[in-house]
């Protein structure tokens, strides 16, 4: 309850009535406007800074669906007596799920124009709220067990957008994190499960999260959901309010499976790696078969089951077959002709890392012959380096604008080229439609992007419309692309450009038009470029160059929200530099540049030292932590 005292103080009380871990425990102060929401008759609170209380319900809005799914899900209903969500400022970490009261970086905070392109934080919303079953029902019985937390929660995140946006965003969602994972060998040697980490944030890591979805989504895919689901259950309920650790999970999921886990367990919990793939294949004429040799060359062999699609005369024929723990597995099937392609890995669920060579032909036949998201995904992808030097690559990309998935048609359009005169004509009239009419903003403003590598003026009316948008996509790419066919427009067109969350790939675009007009509404959302033009000059000199033109003018400039932007993400990006003593002195002599130019500012400006000297502060601060 809550009591009003004398003198404005006020006085509350709460609750909690339920055991739980001490880490879990949260309280936060703050001005915040509260938006109210429910699940059942229990109360669902969002605690929001006033700016964007009438975005709450687009950004939060989605929570009690996901209470009520994860609740039926797990055959478990949301046991605690409310769910409550904050964000705060500078938060050391991207979110916390304390017990009724998750905790969320300000990041979470958005806009209309960004969250009509894509709420970006739902994955996370969803994430917090399924560790208030996996973390803190059950809890992880040490930080060495924390897959028993983090690995379902980052798995939540693949129900919530299979259930509610379909397989292929779940899928992506996926691939996206399981790439991190294969591309990070030094998270390689590394178990699930380990005892011998240095700091306890060692342990949340992309083994932890990322692989450890990977590896529960294919546990449910052996298992099956009834099973998958039921083990859950039964951890759930075995082990509620209490700790538990990876072993007695695996015994939950065996007693309701009747089947040995500990193979499963041993190799992707209590090891490290994943599969490293290659393989071959030949046809026998006389037998009419064809023999799959699958190779493994890591260190130690796995065992898993693989799904292998081999096209006989252009069309699939799916083999589930059971690979050993051997350096090489042999598998033969019967086939009426030599076969167009075989496709390892065909339904995308073993976490492994496959080298492999196919036609542009073969890819063309992968995309269309297969169901599953990361097949389709892939064979998109491999075309990359032939985009204008093969028709089957043009015809791959023309079927790509028409997947239902439109992560597949965004990539298609990302890839091709319209300066092309071929690929003009094969697909100019499919991509001048979805810059209108797609159903996903993103996708037009792919699109938009797409047709402007033409310069045609027929195009001007798609664009001068975009340029009004509510979608930031949309908006910033019509924006750019009236000055790629229309230079001269740039003075008018400035101020409809609003970059704030902006994608890295779209602030590079629009970088050097923002500082060519000094548009001033913008120079805090460049900082994430100009901070680090002293490296982009090395990556890319005509943006470097942007870039630095960009971090004079706001080092020239009394303006405290910008400078403190770059200082605070040099801040942010100080722990993945390491110890470069090089990288450091870099940012440390651009700091100083920088420096040089606040004091002349003041210098020049004595009347606005209130403003100018927390600037300066701010940069000597950003100096001493780059010493
Ligand atoms: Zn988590």
């Amino acid at each position: 309850d809550s009591q009003k005292e004398a003198n404005g103080l006020r006085t509350d009380h709460w609750v909690m009535d339920k055991r739980h871990s001490t880490y879990l425990f949260f309280m936060g102060v703050g001005e915040y406007a509260i938006v109210k929401d429910k699940w059942k008759n229990i109360a669902v609170d969002y605690y929001i800074e006033k700016e964007y209380e009438p975005y709450a319900k687009q950004i939060y809005g989605n929570t009690p669906e996901m209470i009520e799914f994860f609740s039926k899900k797990l055959g478990y209903d949301y046991p605690w007596a409310k769910y409550a969500q904050i964000s705060g400022r500078d938060y050391v970490s991207g979110a916390m799920e304390n017990t009724t009261a998750t905790l969320h970086g300000s990041d979470i905070l958005q806009k209309p124009g960004q969250l009509i392109d894509e709420n970006k934080w739902e994955d996370t919303i969803a994430h917090e709220l399924f560790h208030h079953w996996f973390g803190d029902l059950v809890t992880a019985e040490s930080w060495s067990n924390l897959t028993v937390n983090e690995s379902f929660a980052n798995y939540s995140e693949y129900l919530w957008n299979e259930y509610k946006y379909g397989k292929d965003q779940a899928d992506y969602h996926q691939m996206e994190d399981v790439n991190h994972y294969i591309h990070n060998p030094s998270d390689f040697k590394k178990d699930l499960v380990r005892f011998d980490y240095a700091s306890r944030e060692d342990v949340f890591d992309l083994v932890t999260y990322q692989k450890g979805g990977g590896i529960l989504h294919m546990l449910r895919n052996y298992l099956g959901d009834d099973a998958f689901f039921a083990g859950m259950n039964d951890y759930l309920k075995t082990y509620e309010y209490k700790n538990a650790e990876a072993h007695q999970l695996r015994l939950s999921f065996e007693k309701v499976s009747g089947k040995d886990l500990n193979w499963f367990f041993n190799q992707w919990y209590f090891g490290s790696g994943h599969p490293k793939l290659n393989y071959s294949y030949t046809f026998e004429p006389v037998k009419k078969q064809v023999t799959v040799i699958v190779n493994q060359s890591q260190e130690l062999p796995f065992e898993f089951p693989l799904t292998i699609d081999v096209y006989d005369n252009g069309k699939p024929k799916r083999q589930q077959v059971w690979v050993n723990a051997a350096a090489k597995n042999t598998f033969s099937f019967d086939v009426s002709k030599n076969p167009d392609l075989v496709n390892i890995n065909a339904d995308g669920i073993l976490v492994a890392d496959i080298t492999e060579t196919k036609t542009p032909e073969q890819n063309l036949m992968q995309f269309t012959g297969s169901k599953e998201f990361k097949s389709r995904y892939s064979a998109l992808t491999a075309i990359k380096d032939q985009v204008g030097k093969n028709p089957a690559a043009t015809k791959l990309l023309s079927a790509a604008l028409k997947d239902p998935y439109f992560r597949v048609r965004q990539k298609a359009l990302e890839l091709m080229d319209l300066s092309n005169a071929d690929q003009l004509k094969a697909l100019g009239a499919d991509v001048e439609k979805l810059a209108s009419n797609d159903p996903k903003t993103l996708v037009q403003g792919a699109a938009i992007a797409a047709l402007a590598k033409t310069k045609d003026k027929k195009y001007l009316s798609v664009f001068e419309k975009g340029v009004n948008a509510v979608s930031n996509s949309v908006k910033a790419n019509s924006v750019a692309a009236v000055l790629a066919v229309d230079p001269s427009k740039a003075n008018t067109l400035a101020d409809k450009i609003d970059l704030e969350g902006a994608s890295d790939e779209l602030l590079s675009q629009m970088l050097p038009i923002i500082v060519k007009n000094k548009v001033t509404s913008e120079m805090s959302n460049i900082a994430p470029l100009v901070a680090f033009y002293p490296f982009l000059k090395f990556q890319n000199p005509e943006l470097g160059k942007s870039a630095e033109e960009g971090y004079n003018w706001i080092m020239t400039s009394d303006n405290l929200k910008a400078t403190e932007s770059v200082t605070k993400i040099l801040g942010q990006a100080k722990g993945q530099m390491g110890e470069n003593p090089q990288v450091k002195m870099m940012i440390s002599q651009m700091l100083k540049d920088g420096l040089t130019k606040k004091m002349e500012l003041l210098k020049q400006n004595p009347q606005k030292a209130s403003s100018i000297n927390p600037q300066i502060d701010a940069i000597n601060k950003a100096i001493e932590n780059f010493k």
